[in-house]
């Protein structure tokens, strides 16, 4: 069973790997897992090779929105929308914020994801949605993205980047790897011709086959 500790030290490890392997830069993004009652974060505006488990961000999950945090370093910007996802979906306990290159391309022309791969049932339905706009920390793009997030596992942020969930830091990050991939398709298809768009019953089908494929619940 993962300590804490390990669960502090595997967001560090996960913010790492995303910035390797170009799903980020800098100190965009984000990262949060749940741990028992409570949600762990990421610190805002902390370089990530700097990071060590006890900056890790801790706050209440069990009431309403917490003003407060316990750790020595401001929890992520973006908090209220990972703390919102944590809360309300039994289908997620980690979430991956970042800013990668095609998916925020996509994000910035508002340009959901269809149903041009068959991986796009990885996502829960037949898109990935763009969320709405708002300022990056605000209530207003928490709510935006909860909304976009409805009955699917990943959004597009407008203008800004993208959010994979799981159940699970490898799970998420297994999908923020996934949907960034996805975006350079469907991006690199548009630059050619009009991509064709698989049916419902081709992601139904698809659906059904991916489970017990890449990484599941864990
Ligand atoms: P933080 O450094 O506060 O996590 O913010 C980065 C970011 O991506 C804001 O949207
Ligand atoms: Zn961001």
């Amino acid at each position: 069973m993962a300590t804490e500790n390990d669960v502090r030290q595997d967001i560090i490890d996960t913010c790492l790997e995303m910035n390797a392997i170009g799903l980020n830069q800098g100190t965009s993004g984000n990262v949060s897992v749940q741990f028992e009652d409570r949600m762990l974060i990421s610190p805002s505006a902390t370089q990530y090779e700097k990071m060590t488990p006890d900056m890790i961000a801790s706050m209440d999950l069990t009431g309403d929105m917490p003003d407060s945090w316990d750790g020595p370093l401001k929890p992520s910007s973006e908090w209220r929308f990972h703390w919102l996802a944590l809360k309300q979906r039994d289908d997620i306990t980690a979430l991956v914020h970042a800013h990668p290159p095609y998916a925020t391309s996509l994000a910035i022309l508002r340009k959901p994801i269809p149903a041009c791969h068959y991986m796009i049932a990885a996502f829960g339905g037949m898109d990935v949605p763009v969320s709405g706009y708002a300022t990056f920390g605000s209530q207003a793009l928490a709510n935006h993205v909860i909304t976009a997030l409805e009955g699917r596992t990943a959004c597009l942020m407008a203008n800004h980047g993208m959010v994979a969930t799981g159940m699970g830091l490898e799970q998420a990050m297994w999908r923020a790897g996934e949907l960034e991939t996805i975006a350079r398709q469907y991006h690199l298809a548009l630059l050619v011709g009009e991509p064709h768009i698989l049916s419902e019953e081709e992601i139904e089908d698809t659906r059904r086959s991916l489970k017990g494929y890449g990484v599941q619940d864990g």
